[in-house]
């Protein structure tokens, strides 16, 4: 009778230990979940030094443990973004690992040389319908689509994805896509276009601009080092 009493206080107590672990993991993960209310609260300020703060977890290699499976259980009936960032394909510059943002925070677009479209454009408008405070052109170092704009590849559809980064070529006043300093002079002035080409080319963004409920800036990411740095506008 003892050793089952024993037995059954034992089983009760780790019931109630799992129990109580899983809570805790409840409850840190839906602390770091998006809610309607966190990003309505959340100011276009507070959302850029939320992806600093990240990035700098990202370069110091402290990124927050995260329980995704909590992540996508907790994400499956909404999402609440508070930032969208518009960056390049390259397989190095992984738009939520290197502000170490987690499921439901940030709209991601990705495209080579993170040039402007009208599909970018209205993915851009909707995040900002659905309440994203900040917008996030994200370039970075050794981009290869800069380079092929450098030098006037020509491959097929990409030619004309290229074309768009002629001017930032132009701009930088350099033509060359061994040096690394001139490749980064482009990405920045592409960066640095694609920020105004949101601008006036979107009617819609410029008047959440205007009003100052979104805030626009450039970024530039080195891939060398993990770090990004926002432009000045
Ligand atoms: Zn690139």
């Amino acid at each position: 009778m003892r050793t089952f009493v024993v037995i059954v206080g034992l089983y009760c107590a780790t019931v109630a230990a799992s129990l109580a672990a899983e809570e805790t993991k409840a409850g840190a993960a839906s602390a770091e979940i998006q809610t309607q209310k966190s990003q309505s609260a959340m100011t276009p300020a507070a959302a850029l030094e939320r992806l600093k703060e990240g990035n700098r977890r990202f370069v110091a290699n402290t990124s927050k443990r995260r329980d995704w499976s909590a992540h996508v259980v907790a994400t499956a009936s909404g999402q609440f973004p508070f930032a969208a960032v518009l960056g390049c394909m390259d397989s190095r510059a992984p738009i939520e690992i290197v502000f170490d943002q987690g499921i439901g925070d940030v709209f991601g677009i990705r495209v080579a040389g993170n040039v402007i479209n009208e599909d970018e454009l209205g993915s851009l408008e909707y995040a900002v319908k659905v309440g994203t405070k900040l917008i996030v052109v994200l370039g970075h170092t050794s981009c290869g689509a800069v380079k092929g704009a450098i030098d006037g590849v020509q491959l097929g559809n990409l030619t004309g994805l290229l074309t768009k980064i002629h001017p930032a070529v132009a701009a930088a006043g350099c033509n060359n896509s061994k040096d690394d300093a001139c490749v980064t002079k482009v990405a920045e002035m592409n960066v640095r276009q694609a920020v105004r080409e949101i601008r006036e080319k979107s009617p819609d963004l410029a008047h959440y601009l205007d009003d100052g409920k979104v805030k626009l800036v450039g970024a530039m990411y080195d891939i060398a080092t993990g770090k990004v740095t926002f432009l000045d506008n």
